[in-house]
């Protein structure tokens, strides 16, 4: 695929100048029109069929083949489209039951919305009502998502890069340090002692300790094994709750239904979206313990939107999880991760400027560095309007020019493909990564 095309279709002219494109100045807003796709590809309207090796934004773990989910959707929407969440539907209370069966230990009830950050924003209300505090303390390297509060909650650096056009933070956000081996000076084992020593200044005012498990779009880190169960510990003996966000982990993506499972730790609160539907759907969900499900049976549950548990966008869910179920698909992440992470080790040999690869399951991600000695990643972006460096930016660009596409973000390169994938995709994968990372190598220092 030329990935600077020459001559734009009617669609992308269209868009380019009625739609107002998301985290970018509209000058830079120049999209190629996707216009088919097939099982784990999109494809051009110039018939480019590209190799997705993100899942779009770690969102398509399902590809796009997802026959039972389609059908499941477009029956719902001919039977009962929509009603409003005072209602019951099937596929709202399947879903329910279904989510309290896969997430872990006592997790039980739903509350549902359409998108991650809304799941988190719920997330924050409930904890807050729940433990009577109001702050939430999460994390610098994260990215909860992109209202107020959820907003305030990140530690993007896109926040930064959007400079004084960004809203002013919600009061009450605390953030503490992660835990990031490779490029931080801070032991792991420290940030969670600064996270306890934070929790103790504050006082008892903390609602909610946030974490994604395995961070996502801030460089994919990875933490220790006893860190998430540590950390929940730390939580309570302060009186907060362990939120996790698995908007970007959940379902099966580390080869466990959520990464929770995988660090063996039951979140007090669960927020998901993204694979929930395998994003044939928007639809987020925000799942609570038995017990602050009950807190809320005498106590008001001041929250609600009209899309809450739109019956469609379930139905999406349930066959998704059954995908997810008769397909084996949890078990592929978990064989293929292993597969994969051979190959991205190989890579790493191979090319001087992958300083670390890093994750578990197919949620990997390779961080570039300029100096293999000093970890230091390539310079930013001199526009600051994306977070990404040139150099990053450059080895998309060309791995997509092979028709692979690789979501970019923060000096790592994102590899998490739908969870469906096969060895030989692997292979085509991490051949136009191969070439690609020959333009990073060139530009390490001297
Ligand atoms: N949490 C995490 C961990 C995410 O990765 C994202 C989105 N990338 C969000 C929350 C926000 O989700 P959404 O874009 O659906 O609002």
């Amino acid at each position: 695929m030329a990935s600077q095309q020459s001559e734009r279709n009617e669609i992308e002219r269209l868009d380019r100048e009625y739609t107002l494109g998301t985290w970018t100045r509209q000058r830079d807003f120049d999209p190629t029109q996707i216009a088919d796709t097939e099982g784990p590809r999109i494809v051009t309207a110039e018939g480019d069929s590209i190799l997705d090796f993100s899942s779009q934004y770690v969102c398509t773990s399902l590809g796009y083949d997802a026959e039972r989910v389609c059908d499941a959707v477009d029956e719902q929407i001919r039977n009962v489209p929509y009603v409003n969440p005072g209602w019951a539907t099937e596929p709202r209370a399947r879903l329910s039951e279904k989510l309290a069966e896969i997430t872990p230990g006592s997790l039980k009830k739903t509350f549902y919305s359409t998108s991650g950050t809304e799941a988190n924003e719920v997330a924050f209300k409930i904890a807050r009502a729940y433990t009577g505090n109001h702050k939430i303390l999460s994390r610098y390297r994260s990215y909860h998502g992109a209202t107020a509060a959820s907003l305030s909650a990140s530690g993007d650096p896109r926040r930064v890069a959007q400079g004084p056009e960004i809203q002013p933070e919600v009061p009450g956000m605390v953030k503490g340090p992660d835990p990031y081996a490779y490029g931080s000076s801070l032991d792991p084992d420290k940030s969670l002692e600064y996270i306890d020593e934070m929790l103790e200044l504050e006082g008892g005012t903390v609602a909610a300790v946030l974490v994604e498990p395995l961070v996502g779009s801030n460089g994919v880190l990875t933490p220790p094994d006893d860190y998430l169960p540590k950390l929940k510990q730390i939580a309570h003996d302060h009186g907060a709750l362990l939120i996790c966000d698995e908007v970007m982990t959940g379902f099966g993506r580390t080869g466990e239904w959520f990464a929770s499972t995988l660090y063996e730790t039951e979140p007090d609160i669960i927020t998901m979206a993204k694979g929930l539907t395998g994003s044939y759907q928007p639809l987020a969900a925000t799942t609570v313990t038995e017990e602050i499900g009950e807190y809320f049976e005498d106590n008001l549950l001041n929250q609600g939107h009209t899309f809450a548990g739109h019956p469609t966008a379930c139905a999406a869910g349930v066959a998704a999880i059954e995908t997810y179920e008769e397909e084996g698909l949890v078990e592929n992440a978990r064989e293929m991760g292993e597969y994969l992470t051979a190959e991205l080790e190989s890579l790493a040999d191979r090319h001087p400027s992958v300083g670390e690869r890093r994750g578990i399951g197919l949620h990997q991600g390779l961080e570039l560095t300029r100096s293999t000695d000093e970890r230091v990643p390539f310079e930013e972006r001199s526009d600051k309007v994306s977070s990404n460096t040139t150099v990053l930016d450059e080895v998309g660009a060309h791995a997509l020019d092979n028709d692979v596409y690789f979501y970019t973000s923060v000096n790592t390169i994102v590899v998490t493909p739908p969870l469906t994938i096969g060895e030989a995709e692997v292979d085509e994968a991490v051949a136009a990564l191969d070439e690609a990372l020959e333009i990073s190598d060139d530009a390490m220092d001297a």
